[in-house]
């Protein structure tokens, strides 16, 4: 296909080709059945293999062990904002939170709706740009939970490593880093993530949700925003986002197929370096947002000299093909989103626009 974009998108963001082309395969007709995935019953035999499979695919990938559920859930990561409060901060206690940036600004307030909360450590004075040092946390050893939001897609930040907070149960929104890399998920009590990055189309979420959390809440919550409504039913409750599942589910056999989670840092990180260093080694014309200890494998943030010559950027680079590369309106700036799915193609064509640019500008 030889007009692919290069496809630098925060959320909804690139898809591996291949994925696509599968799906594209069976789109009209899904394994002789005569129908589409999409027209067929969610409790038949052959939805509940993708179901089933898209799960198990999971587990594996980031070595789920024994004693967590996996939910597919729908409402974004957004709507978890408002989920892990309501099911999981009783009266009496509160919930601390990292505050790292604009999602977890989010979060935070979600969860003041429904009960008390802490910061445990912020980088709001130093604009987001980088993430709290675990040393400095601070919460109260009968908090709720912690929750930290692994990357900030907006400023460009990335928890290097996670706390390890004892008997407080870790919660982290992993929405734009999920199976960016391997992770310890014994760690976390749970961990969430909006599949529109890393994992396939908007549509679903995926919680990872350790089963001694999964209790009836003590105050009423709708039936749709509880966990063991989800759990008990095997994220079948109702009517799951049938054909977003199976997309993900494609999406984790090419991962799987291109060396699981350690396979996806590794090209993660030829990546981010390709484009860290284009912006480190470019004299000060372009900008690094976040601090070098912070920065993201998946979103990388920079400025120019000012607006002007960031506007002329984007533009340039869209009449070449590059499609998403103005930063987040909350922000400014530039940023390119190079999840795991970004072939190192675009990354390298970035690159050489940047200096081609550069070269033009200064
Ligand atoms: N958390 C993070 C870190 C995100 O990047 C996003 C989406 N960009 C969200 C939460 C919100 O996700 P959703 O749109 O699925 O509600």
């Amino acid at each position: 296909m030889a007009n692919r974009a290069y496809n630098f998108n925060a959320g909804p963001a690139a898809l591996p080709l291949e994925v696509l082309q599968r799906a594209q395969e069976k789109f009209v007709e899904f394994e002789n059945s005569g129908m589409s995935l999409m027209e067929m019953s969610h409790r038949g035999a052959i939805y509940e293999k993708v179901h089933f499979e898209a799960e198990a695919l999971l587990r594996e990938l980031l070595s789920i062990p024994d004693g967590y559920k996996v939910l597919f859930i729908q409402g974004g990561a957004s709507t978890q904002f408002a989920m892990i409060p309501m099911n999981l901060l009783r009266s009496g206690t509160k919930a601390a939170y990292v505050a790292t940036g604009s999602w977890a600004t989010k979060a935070i307030k979600e969860a003041k709706l429904f009960g008390e909360t802490s910061i445990a450590a912020s980088s709001e004075a130093a604009a987001y740009k980088h993430i709290p040092s675990i040393s400095e946390l601070k919460y109260d050893s009968d908090a709720a939970y912690v929750h930290v939001t692994s990357n900030e897609t907006i400023e460009g930040t990335q928890w290097a490593e996670f706390p390890d907070t004892g008997s407080v149960p870790l919660i982290a929104d992993m929405s734009s880093d999920i199976l960016c890399r391997p992770i310890d998920v014994s760690k976390f009590a749970v961990i969430y993530a909006g599949a529109q990055k890393n994992l396939g189309p908007s549509g679903v979420t995926i919680v990872i949700i350790r089963e001694d959390l999964i209790n009836k809440p003590t105050t009423p919550v709708p039936t749709m925003l509880r966990y063991d409504t989800h759990a008990d039913a095997d994220s079948l409750y109702n009517t799951p986002p049938t054909f977003a599942i199976y997309m993900m589910s494609e999406v984790l056999k090419w991962i799987k197929e291109n060396g699981g989670a350690a396979g996806m840092e590794a090209r993660n990180r030829e990546k981010a370096n390709l484009l860290y260093e284009a912006i480190d080694n470019s004299n000060g014309f372009y900008r690094g947002f976040a601090e070098i200890g912070s920065r993201s494998l998946m979103n990388v943030t920079f400025t120019l000299a000012n607006e002007e010559l960031e506007k002329k950027f984007v533009k340039e680079s869209e009449a070449q093909g590059f499609v998403g590369l103005k930063g987040h309106r909350s922000v400014g700036g530039l940023r390119a989103s190079i999840y795991n799915a970004v072939p190192i193609e675009s990354v390298s064509a970035l690159v050489s626009f940047m200096g081609d640019f550069q070269s033009r500008n200064s």
